[in-house]
């Protein structure tokens, strides 16, 4: 306790400037807590007590905050902290080597931070790289293209102490590798153009021109836009400080997809152009750009965006010399939580809380931010308001198809010729994509990322649609030689590594599945386990909190279903029966408590809604 106070008298100097910074509000307490840990290397108990005090917050709902994030860190780590991208396409480029390789030339193992604390290793969910891995981040700074050769050398100037300036350029070098142009990617978008032409249009004419585009959300879910913005439009603001907020959903998490990145990096002024256009159209004060923390590095860069377009006329007090148009943006960076991209986690995290899934109703539209309605869109989504209020509705709705309108881009990675960002009409056939970016060999492509849809080569005629295999953008092939199995156990793992651990049947489901992966895997498995996946698979879909419990079996499903063989030559024995049943033997357990009803019964859940015994 001692050393903690005096650790906090050191700390008092670096830490109000922060606390100031953010009006010692306890929304920001995510980034005051990013921030404080960027000060101090890690965030040390006696931190974490100075910053529950600056905000009059329980200590405990602090510390619970911090615990939550996967990249905030209790205890020291190295001073180099190397995290590599984990996500399958690039374990397919080598990166599992890799990793052995930079640990044994630092001696360091995996995970743990070495002796002197120079350097920390490990992994993290896709870093958003995929089209120019093996990647990885060094004290958050994402590297590509990774080699042995250029390990090696990253090993040296590790050992040799050399700051991330002095490292060789090229190792940072992130290109946009935008293969295929149309619509939103085939011309520049000059500052402020698409919000002029809206604020030229008027608030209902160009709610009016989002019905007649029939928008679906471009994050997955495929929700109709202007839906959202009209009852975010019309429900009525609560409390003492009433307000309208709109939220870009930035959190681009989902392993395969990165189609956000280059939006940010290379059309930010479409992007900041759709926020102020929703914000025009609601009625809205606040933009907020939830950042996922793997694209820190993009931050100065939108910043300096902000700016200009402050000194512009296009943010601030009286937008485009509109007497009732007063907006703003701000950016918060996320703390490596995938499930975040869910929307209601996010304005958890917004709200500087743990990112746990709220129960809807009440939507955001309604009871959004801080209990206010809010539109919440993910960027692709923006940028296509931001092309609607330039060129109408109707224009929009000619492209694609009758319901799913206008363009989608596509994250391509894996056995391909030319990974990287293809905007397509809606209504492309996968067998198109496959012939655009040089994959001859496709035996599997997984649209979505692993909360998508596996589609085996007989499939391949099925078109890019809602109507028909609806998606968030990614598209990760897989060549003949690849091994499905081993595909679907790196999606499980990611699931079980991401659950937010709120709920019982996603947090113990995703770990037991990641089990059984393993245990198949090092030829131990047996029908029985096959048989377990597709139990848990309908426990989680009925009784998940969110999506991601949801749809966390989905790749598991998919590959047993239609890649069955990948798993079948390891099993141990097809006709294996288990000896012991654990549900029998619980049943004395289940008789001294008095209780007997379906959810006492491991594993089996039998008379769940929606569950089969
Ligand atoms: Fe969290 Fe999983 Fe439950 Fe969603 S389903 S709330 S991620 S534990």
């Amino acid at each position: 306790m001692s050393q903690d106070y005096a650790e906090a008298g050191q700390l008092d100097s670096r830490l109000p400037p922060i606390f100031e910074r953010y009006r010692y509000e306890a929304r920001y307490l995510v980034q005051i807590l990013r921030e404080v840990q960027d000060a101090l290397g890690h965030l040390p108990a006696a931190a974490l007590s100075a910053v529950a005090r600056a905000l009059c917050l329980p200590r405990a709902r602090v510390e619970g905050v911090a615990g939550f994030y996967s990249f905030f860190h209790l205890t020291p780590v190295g001073r180099y902290r190397v995290l590599f991208s984990d996500n399958i396409t690039d374990r397919m480029l080598g990166s599992g080597e890799l990793i052995d390789r930079l640990c044994n030339k630092l001696w360091v193992e995996r995970g743990k931070v070495s002796e002197d604390r120079l350097v920390s290793v490990d992994t993290t969910s896709c870093t958003g790289m995929c089209d120019q891995g093996p990647a990885l981040l060094v004290n958050g700074r994402p590297l590509t293209r990774m080699s042995a050769e250029r390990i090696d050398r990253i090993s040296e100037l590790i050992r040799k102490q050399a700051p991330l300036s002095d490292w060789p350029r090229e190792y940072f070098l992130i290109e946009d590798n935008i293969r295929r142009y149309d619509e939103l990617l085939g011309r520049q978008w000059p500052n402020g153009e698409a919000l002029k032409a809206a604020v030229a249009r008027g608030r209902e004419a160009m709610l009016a021109e989002m019905k007649l585009s029939n928008l679906r959300g471009r994050g997955g879910a495929g929700f109709t836009t202007h839906i959202k913005w009209e009852s975010a439009r019309r429900a009525p603001c609560a409390g003492e400080a009433p307000a309208r907020y709109v939220v870009c959903n930035a959190d681009e998490g989902e392993p395969g997809t990165f189609k956000d990145r280059v939006l940010l990096s290379s059309y930010a002024d479409l992007l900041f152009d759709g926020i102020s256009i929703a914000g025009f159209t609601i009625g809205a004060t606040l933009g907020l750009v939830y950042l996922r923390g793997e694209y820190a590095y993009l931050l100065p860069a939108l910043n300096e965006n902000l700016a200009r377009r402050r000194r512009d006329g296009l943010l601030g007090t009286r937008v485009l010399g509109e007497d009732d148009f007063n907006f703003d943006i701000e950016i918060h960076l996320g703390v490596g939580a995938y499930v975040c991209g869910e929307e209601t986690a996010l304005l958890e995290s917004l709200e500087g809380k743990r990112g746990v899934p709220r129960i809807r109703p009440p939507f955001p539209a309604t009871e959004g931010y801080l209990g206010q309605p809010t539109v919440v869109n993910n960027v692709e989504t923006l940028c296509k308001a931001a092309l609607i209020a330039v060129n109408g509705g109707a224009w929009f709705a000619g492209l694609g198809t009758k319901q799913s309108t206008g363009t989608k881009l596509l994250s391509i990675s894996g056995d391909v010729e030319t990974p990287g960002i293809y905007e397509y009409p809606f209504g492309v056939s996968v067998a198109q994509v496959l012939n655009d970016c040089g994959a001859g060999n496709a035996q599997a492509v997984q649209v979505s990322g692993p909360s998508g849809t596996c589609l085996a080569m007989h499939e391949f005629s099925r078109r890019i649609a809602f109507e028909d295999v609806p998606t968030a953008g990614a598209f990760m092939v897989f060549g003949e030689h690849r091994d499905m199995f081993e595909v679907a156990r790196n999606f499980a793992h990611f699931f079980a590594h991401e659950s937010c651990g709120f709920c019982t049947p996603c947090r113990v489901g995703t770990s037991l599945v990641a089990n059984c992966m393993d245990k198949i895997a090092s030829g131990q498995g047996s029908q029985h386990d096959i048989n377990e996946i597709f139990k848990i698979h309908r426990l989680l879909h009925a009784a998940s909190h969110c999506g991601l419990g949801q749809s966390a079996c989905n790749p598991l499903f998919d590959t047993l279903n239609k890649f069955r063989p990948a798993y079948e030559r390891r099993l141990r024995s097809l006709a294996f029966k288990p000896a012991f049943d654990l549900d029998q033997a619980l049943a004395s357990a289940r008789q001294m408590t008095g209780r007997d009803d379906p959810a006492a019964h491991f594993g089996l859940a039998a008379g769940l809604p929606g569950v089969e015994a």
